[in-house]
């Protein structure tokens, strides 16, 4: 560095203050000069600031001479680099020699000549600047350097500080971080894991590091099945060293399981060099889970697991896309409800309900096969989508579903017995998308249900236009009910016994402005599937019992009036509660109420109905049960309830004496009525030939239109006060010598009726089958004589029937021989007891008619069965005097 431009200073030592004057004279010109004039004095000023830049020292001085001044300034570190220019007499070598030995760096010779003088004087001072300039840039520069290194030094340990600090959070980061991270080099190679990634993925520290990260991700390394590299898009990005954002992965762990993870991958690239990837991983099982989950809620059902409405529209629509199988084949959509659900949910409990469902769901998935599908939707309501072969074999699927359905179901130890109803729709005939054909579907199942369900039924085009008729009649009825628009009928029910009226079953009419008076089964099942049958059947029952106490009042016989109730009523209402309080405002004898419950209500509940059955039997009224035998009342159950009566349902009194099928029905009914100390009434009865068979049977009462039909109040109150009643004739069980004859040829009847009635038998003839039916039910005929050949029923048919309805008669037949072998077969199956071949021998056929005779009176001593006459047990009711 460059010295500033400044005078130099000098020093003059010598004794001699001539040589002083001299010298200071000829310098001061040009440097500051400074004076001394001996050694003490020259070392004083010399030491002062600022230091001489050259001092002229005379070497022979008293006292101090030169050299030890020199020297003295050698000691001294502040003037030890001035430079010394020796003054020195002339002729002296050795001084100069000493001198510049000592330290000086020139000599000036005395007597001074000026020239030499400034001379050498500015050569010192030259060189010394040049010695200055040089030591201070050194001086600068070893400032300089160790400034730096100084500075150097702190910045690194600040840097190492902050490093340490730095690489220890990186540390508590990396491994406290719920995310999985990992990092590779260059060629994916791991290079380093967290621990969140050693356990999301199974593997320690020691197994990841160092092994190629996509081998170990995808589990090669341990099953050796080898993930397709070109697949993974994060074997490509750490390749590529491109960044990934948030992809979803199946990561295999060390045991096996699948790991589904969200990872994001960023490289490293440093001066465009790849050096490696760091790759975070999050675990999204839970996630995933919970995805599902939400899946599994938006499209399933969660009570059966069962695709719900949504997923079914799209299954369905999807369906619709698809081609059929073969050209036949129809897609279907079959709507399946349970008939009484409903009921089921309001007395037996939500929990019960859901059970139903349950086992309904797993019945219906019995029937079907992966590629269908079944839903369920809201409720109870259940949707089967199926490809059937043909269009024809839908309704066949839909009623062994029925049939499935049916079957009793054991809930917490308790029968239980549902149907269903089913409506189907079939595309494309019966809708062209989902929708119309679900709606269709559903509405043909409407009407299957209004059918009285456990039944299916396809669609039609008119029942979109019924189901309307249908709410509009609900809202007629409601009104109808409110405004007590109703009518009550009442037909008689007569004593067979006595022949007189003991009771009157009370039949509801609906009196329609436009339609008429609308029959019971018009509305009845509306009523019932509305919950209108509440208020419909509490109606009848306050009407019926308010009418028949007006009827006493007003002195007519006294007689019981029966009332229906729906089984429907039970579970919506409390019947007990409700019969007590009619009972109490009407004030009508308990005894003159009887209620007919049907079998189906036995059937949902059969300790819950024993417990109904016996509270009512607590407030005296009677009981009976309606329609008897065409549910499936449990015998064991019936011998507990607390009946009074049996209702044989009409359609088995329609054929009592031409079906034996019916008629066994009909006799059992008897036969298990008497056993259990209850009485029989026949409903429907229409002529005498069903009335007599049932007399002869033991039937205790009777109701149907041979007698009356169901009459206006006031009618009715005719009928009883004219005391009308069932002309009986002889009992039907008296003894007596009866013979049946049966031919279509008149004049063959006639002669053989001339001959037995000569003979004293009592003789009634008939010209066909079905006639003679008839009079076997309404006479006690004993022996029968057929022939073979009769238009209609032939005389083996009518045989065959004689001998299921009536076993103990005997049974002749008069046979041509070409019709030998029919009538041989006939005697060896036991339908005959003899046959006689035309044209017969008079006294011989007298000898078989007798011998018949014979035969039954003996056969009938010791025989017993359905014919036994009604015992004195049943507890039939009579006429009692008003
Ligand atoms: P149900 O209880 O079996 O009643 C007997 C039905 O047979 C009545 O039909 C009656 O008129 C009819 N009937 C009586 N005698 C004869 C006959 O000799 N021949 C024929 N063919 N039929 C005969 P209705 O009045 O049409 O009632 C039909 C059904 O409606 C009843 O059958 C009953 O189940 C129901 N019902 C009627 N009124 C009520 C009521 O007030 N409440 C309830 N819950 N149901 C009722
Ligand atoms: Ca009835
Ligand atoms: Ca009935």
């Amino acid at each position: 560095m460059p010295a500033p431009v400044v005078r130099a200073t000098l020093l003059i030592v010598d004794d001699q203050p001539q040589n002083l004057a001299v010298l200071g004279e000829l310098l001061q010109a040009r440097y500051d000069v400074l004076v001394a004039p001996n050694g003490r004095r020259a070392l004083e000023v010399a030491a002062r600031q600022p230091v001489p830049d050259l001092i002229l020292l005379d070497i022979m001085m008293p006292e101090m001479d030169g050299y030890a001044v020199l020297a003295a300034l050698q000691q001294n570190p502040a003037t030890q680099a001035t430079p010394v220019i020796f003054l020195t007499a002339l002729g002296d070598p050795g001084d100069e020699e000493h001198g510049l030995s000592l330290g000086a760096v020139d000599y000036i010779v005395k007597p001074i000549q000026p020239a030499v003088v400034l001379a050498r004087v500015r050569n010192q001072l030259d060189l010394k600047r040049a010695r200055d300039i040089l030591s201070d840039h050194n001086a600068w520069l070893e400032a300089e350097v160790s400034r730096r290194v100084a500075e150097n030094r702190r910045l690194e340990d600040a840097s190492r500080e902050a490093q340490a600090r730095l690489s220890h959070q990186l540390e508590l980061i990396l491994s406290t971080a719920g995310e999985g991270i990992y990092g590779t080099d260059a060629d994916g190679v791991v290079n380093f894991v967290n621990p969140a990634a050693t356990e999301m993925l199974g593997f320690s520290r020691d197994e990841l590091i160092g092994f190629s990260a996509h081998a170990t991700f995808h589990h090669s390394r341990i099953d050796g099945s080898h993930y397709p590299q070109h697949d993974c898009p994060l074997v490509n990005s750490l390749a590529a060293g491109i960044a990934l954002r948030s992809q979803e992965e199946t990561f295999w762990r060390k045991d096996g399981t699948q790991l589904p993870v969200e990872y994001s991958s960023v490289p490293i690239i440093e001066a465009e060099r790849r050096l490696g990837a760091v790759v975070s991983l999050r675990d999204i099982s839970e996630r995933k889970r919970y995805l599902a989950q939400l899946e599994r809620q938006s499209n399933f059902d969660d009570l059966t697991g069962l695709p719900n409405r949504n997923l079914l529209n799209d299954r369905l629509a999807h369906a619709i896309d698809q081609p059929r199988h073969s050209p036949e084949a129809v897609l279907a959509v079959l709507a399946i409800e349970p008939d009484r659900f409903q009921t089921v949910n309001e007395t037996l409990g939500r929990a019960t309900g859901d059970r139903v469902i349950t086992e309904l769901a797993t019945r219906l998935a019995a029937h079907t096969q992966p590629a269908d599908t079944l839903a369920r939707l809201e409720g109870d309501e259940f949707v089967l989508v199926i490809e059937v072969a043909r269009s024809e074999l839908a309704s066949s699927l839909a009623q062994s579903v029925v049939g499935a359905m049916a079957r009793p179901m054991l809930l917490a130890g308790r029968e239980l017995t549902l149907g269903v109803s089913i409506g189907i729709a079939l595309f494309p005939k019966d809708g062209s998308n989902g929708d119309e054909l679900l709606r269709h579907a559903v509405s043909a199942m409407h009407k299957a249900r209004a059918e009285g369900g456990g039944r299916s039924h396809l669609y039609a085009v008119d029942m979109d236009s019924r189901a309307l008729e249908r709410l509009e009649m609900e809202g007629e009825l409601r009104r109808a009910i409110a405004q007590g628009d109703l009518l009550l009928h009442y037909q008689p029910q007569v004593n067979l016994r006595t022949g007189r009226i003991v009771g009157a079953e009370a039949l509801v009419r609906w009196p329609h402005p436009a339609r008429g008076l609308v029959p019971p089964s018009a509305f009845i099942p509306l009523a019932e599937d509305t919950g209108l049958i509440a208020p419909l059947g509490e109606w009848v029952l306050r009407q019926a019992c308010a009418q028949n106490k007006a009827w006493q009042a007003a002195g007519l016989p006294r007689i019981s009036v029966a009332v229906n109730l729906s089984a429907r009523q039970f579970e919506s209402q409390d019947v007990l509660a409700l019969v007590d309080s009619v009972l109490k405002e009407t004030g009508l004898d308990p005894a003159c109420l009887e209620l007919e419950l049907t079998e189906s209500a036995v059937m949902k509940d059969a300790e819950a109905f024993i417990r109904t059955t016996q509270r009512l039997k607590a407030l005296s009224v009677s009981l009976s049960i309606d329609d008897f035998g065409t549910g499936f009342s449990s015998l064991s159950y019936l011998r507990r309830f607390a009946i009074d009566r049996l209702k044989i349902d009409q359609s088995f009194v329609h054929d009592i004496n031409r079906d034996p099928e019916n008629a066994a029905i009909a006799l059992s009914v008897i036969a298990l009525a008497h056993n259990l100390r209850m009485a029989v009434i026949a409903e429907g009865v229409e002529t005498e030939a069903q009335l007599g068979f049932l007399r002869a049977h033991g039937c205790d009462e009777m109701q149907g239109y041979l007698f009356s039909r169901p009459l206006p109040a006031s009618d009715f109150a005719q009928l009883l006060g004219g005391g009308r009643h069932v002309s009986l004739t002889a009992d039907p069980t008296a003894p007596s010598r009866t013979l049946l004859l049966v031919d279509d040829e008149t004049s063959i009847l006639s002669s053989l009726k001339r001959l037995f009635r000569r003979e004293g038998y009592a003789v009634l003839t008939a010209g066909n089958g079905a006639e003679a039916l008839d009079l076997l039910a309404t006479h006690p005929v004993k022996v029968i004589i057929s022939d073979a050949r009769m238009s209609g029923m032939d005389g083996s048919e009518l045989l065959g029937k004689v001998r299921a309805l009536y076993p103990d008669t005997v049974r002749l037949m008069l046979s041509g021989y070409t019709d030998l072998q029919a009538v041989t077969r006939a005697v060896n199956s036991g339908e005959l007891y003899q046959f006689i071949t035309k044209p017969w021998d008079d006294a011989k056929l007298v000898e078989a008619v007798r011998a018949a005779f014979l035969h039954y009176e003996a056969r009938h001593k010791t025989r017993h069965g359905l014919t036994t006459p009604a015992s004195s047990a049943a507890p039939a009711r009579e006429e009692s005097p008003p």
